[in-house]
């Protein structure tokens, strides 16, 4: 159900990316789901220029958060792109219909050098390419993760404008303001989350992607003007 009082507010940028119709559907679909992502990226040039190209296949999300906290609005976000890509249960891609994808920049896991130096290293040139060092822990996260263990840190601006825009998003399309409980967070469990209605993030859907990973500050979604929106 949207809400047609609602509309677009003046912190959101739907104009300096903006996907043409060839690039998503332009069929507008009820909303249960928040999906949110990462883009293993420095920018949200980088996945708008891999998204623009009508041959890319449809492949979006209506909301990518730049590290600065700025949110752009790629396609309206009652309509639908794929950004699941799962193979099963997942029948006319009923997910990636019912839901709105947030991309948030951030490059991912980080290696140590392997040339020995003191830098955590993202994935560009076969994790050669220096993302922070290791003496600036505000940087990162350690936490082993489906082969990984170390990974890059959202920043406060991220968490602000996420939170802002879930919230926002919630009141508008009547998509319960809810997060999986604390043991779902970082499980891949299709069967749940198929009919899970809140917000979740792709590694719920696929066992195979590492976002919006371990990072993630899911608790900086609620905040205290939203007493009981916590999730058992
Ligand atoms: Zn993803």
């Amino acid at each position: 159900m949207t809400n047609p009082r609602i509309e677009t507010p003046a912190w959101i940028d739907p104009k300096t990316f903006r996907l043409s119709e060839a690039c998503y559907w332009s069929q507008r679909v009820p909303k249960s789901l928040i999906v949110l992502h990462a883009t293993a990226s420095a920018s949200a040039r980088s996945v708008f220029e891999a998204w623009k190209s009508p041959s890319s296949g449809r492949v979006a999300t209506a909301y990518v958060v730049e590290r600065d906290g700025r949110i752009f609005e790629m396609f309206p976000p009652d309509c639908w792109a794929y950004h699941l890509g799962m193979k099963d249960r997942n029948p006319g891609h009923y997910n990636d219909r019912r839901s709105i994808g947030i991309e948030i920049v951030n490059p991912g896991p980080l290696r140590p050098d392997p040339d020995g130096g003191d830098s955590l290293n993202w994935w560009p040139k076969n994790f050669r390419e220096p993302w922070c060092r290791l003496s600036e822990p505000e940087k990162f996260v350690r936490r082993d993760y489906r082969g990984y263990g170390y990974w890059a840190a959202f920043t406060p601006e991220q968490e602000e404008a996420v939170r802002r825009l879930t919230e926002h998003l919630c009141r508008r399309f009547g998509i319960p303001r809810v997060l999986p409980p604390v043991s779902k967070r970082m499980m891949c469990d299709p069967d749940f989350f198929c009919r899970f209605a809140g917000i979740a993030a792709h590694q719920n859907f696929r066992a195979d992607k590492l976002d919006v990973g371990p990072a993630w500050n899911w608790d900086s979604l609620l905040d205290a003007a939203q007493p009981g929106a916590k999730a058992a």
